[in-house]
């Protein structure tokens, strides 16, 4: 019979999913059950309680290797991982805007969205998170979806994740104002979930829209989220770094969600590695060098 977990192991264990789907590893499973694990683990959770420190054997399958008979945690209810799928192509690419045009043509796809209540998302939504920045951008990020702060004040990117996307833009030589900012997904998800497939696949045709005005030269894309629904097929984020992909002939650079950055700092190096090289396609320099 299915346990159920105290809140405490619970909230550690998704933050620990989080984590890992942060990294682009979204799939898990199972270990058969080892007794004698299980008495260990007993202990180190109790253990865990005390320090507040997670520690969990859930492995993602990429470190593991997948089990025979093993059951994704994904099928489970209420996780926040959603099993892999297939993703519908991008429309196709339209006519380019000039660039004088191009604020009242994003104005229209807005009044497109309108009042939405095109998929679940919208009955938590305090505030439509459209988009932000210059519309005729040579540079524009791609991130999942809002959160708090993001719903409270209808801009993309403006709580604690915000501030380090802010400062990574600025480190690349550019000003927010200067780089287009959108989601995969325009309204928040419950506490801040993974979008399921079938509210990202309503609302990201708004964001290739928005993506075929803006006519960025260079796309990169924060976390694996934006990577799936831009390529069209979930990969681990690992594999998709430090090269340079397509989006419908757009130069598209995948990094690090600066959430994850924000729990793992370690990895800033990483993500600075990727900018350097959406730099290197704009022929931008970092400030203060020659
Ligand atoms: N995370 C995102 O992916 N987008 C936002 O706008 C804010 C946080």
């Amino acid at each position: 019979m299915a346990r159920l977990l105290d809140p405490v192991t619970r909230e550690a264990l998704l933050e620990r999913v989080r984590f890992y789907r942060d990294l682009g590893l979204t799939e898990f499973y199972r270990r058969p059950v080892d007794p004698e694990l299980v008495g260990q683990l007993t202990i180190e959770t109790e253990q865990t309680q005390m320090l507040g420190a997670p520690s969990f054997p859930l492995l993602p399958a990429e470190m593991v290797g997948v089990q025979p008979a093993s059951q994704p945690v994904s099928a489970q209810e209420d996780q926040p991982i959603s099993a892999r799928k297939t993703f519908p192509a991008p429309p196709q690419v339209t006519e380019a805007v000039p660039a004088a045009d191009r604020s009242a043509a994003l104005q229209l796809i807005r009044d497109e969205i309108g009042d939405c209540t095109r998929c679940a998302l919208h009955s938590g939504r305090n505030k439509l998170v459209f988009g932000d920045g210059s519309p005729a951008a040579r540079l524009m990020f791609v991130g999942e979806g809002p959160g708090a702060d993001e719903d409270a004040q209808g801009l993309p990117f403006v709580g604690k994740a915000g501030q380090l996307l802010n400062n990574m833009i600025a480190a690349m030589g550019l000003k927010r104002e200067e780089v287009y900012i959108a989601n995969v997904v325009k309204c928040r998800p419950p506490g801040n979930r993974t979008p399921e497939p079938d509210e990202a696949n309503t609302c990201s045709p708004f964001l290739f829209r928005q993506i075929d005005v803006v006519r960025p030269e260079v796309l990169v894309a924060l976390g694996a989220t934006a990577a799936t629904y831009l390529l069209g097929q979930r990969q681990p984020l690992a594999g998709l770094r430090g090269r340079v992909h397509s989006f419908r002939g757009t130069k598209l650079i995948v990094t690090y969600h600066p959430a994850y950055l924000l729990r793992d700092p370690r990895q800033k190096k990483e993500a600075w590695a990727d900018l350097q090289i959406a730099m290197r396609e704009l022929g931008l320099k970092a400030p203060g060098k020659a």
